[in-house]
């Protein structure tokens, strides 16, 4: 291993340059390629919103951003963590990347707090004070802030994933993934979550998000990115990829999907 080599598990500075590079990532499963030749970058500050009809390979994508797939080939970096590197801390890598899936990954058996305190407790090490004081400021911030006390079970869809994403939050984390948060949801409650996802957007934070929320996508992205067979078929502004699609296979999709 050169030197270069060794020393590259460490971000020289994490603040400059994108926050995402991906190059030439391919990933199989068997013979299966699911995501084939794919270039991303995705800068500071950026939201990205990643749309394509199911089983293009969005969901694999995202789980490569923090290794909950292993690449096949290419080049993978985050905060400038090179994720392809046997040295890399994976575990400092997920503490700045928080994620939100589609179903409700809250703690069924603990309350709402105590959901928002434990990783900051256990895994930043951070007092049990001062987890219970961001707690209840993130749960003022997604809008559920009597709820501390409430139990999963307790809350509607729509307030389980806010708990959810105030639960990444709760980690400080300098990148989100969201994969397809609101598709689970009764359309009642979908608004709500966007919102939340909205504010954070407003605030800066740097975001990926796998959506068919289309009027999302336009009004919160800067980018959007639209997959087919595992290959991203374009990419770029949203009034230009939404409104006038250059691939047939973009139109059709969004004909299917508007
Ligand atoms: P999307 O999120 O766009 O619906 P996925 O990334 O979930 O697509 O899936 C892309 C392809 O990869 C699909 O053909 C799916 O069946 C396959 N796939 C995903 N995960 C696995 C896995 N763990 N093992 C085998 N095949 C998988
Ligand atoms: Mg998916």
């Amino acid at each position: 291993m050169s030197e270069d080599s060794a020393r590259r598990h460490v971000p020289e500075s994490p603040a400059d340059g994108p926050v995402v590079i991906v190059e030439n990532l391919h990933k199989s499963f068997g013979s299966n390629e699911v995501l084939t030749d794919i270039d991303l970058e995705v800068a500071a500050n950026e939201v990205l919103c990643i749309i394509g009809p199911s089983g293009s390979g969005k969901s694999t994508l995202l789980r490569c951003l923090n290794r909950l797939e292993t690449v096949t080939s290419g080049t993978l970096t985050v905060l400038g963590y090179d994720l392809g590197h046997s040295r890399t801390d994976m575990n400092a890598v997920r503490k700045r990347v928080g994620m939100v899936f589609q179903g409700f990954n809250v703690f069924p058996h603990l309350k709402v707090l105590e959901n928002l305190a434990l990783a900051p407790r256990k895994v930043s090490k951070i007092s049990k004070r001062a987890a219970r004081e961001r707690a209840v400021e993130l749960l003022r911030k997604v809008g559920l802030p009597d709820k501390a006390d409430s139990y999963p079970r307790e809350l509607s869809g729509g307030q389980q994933q806010r708990v959810a994403i105030a639960r990444a939050l709760a980690m400080q984390p300098q990148l989100m993934l969201f994969d397809e948060p609101t598709s689970a949801l009764d359309p009642e409650t979908i608004g709500e979550v966007l919102n939340v996802m909205k504010d954070l957007a407003n605030e800066g934070m740097t975001m990926v998000i796998v959506t068919h929320e289309i009027g999302f996508a336009r009004e919160v992205a800067d980018r959007v990115v639209f997959m087919d067979e595992g290959k991203i078929v374009e990419q770029g502004d949203p009034k230009d990829v939404l409104e006038h699609p250059s691939h047939d296979r973009t139109k059709a999709f969004l004909s299917r999907i508007t």
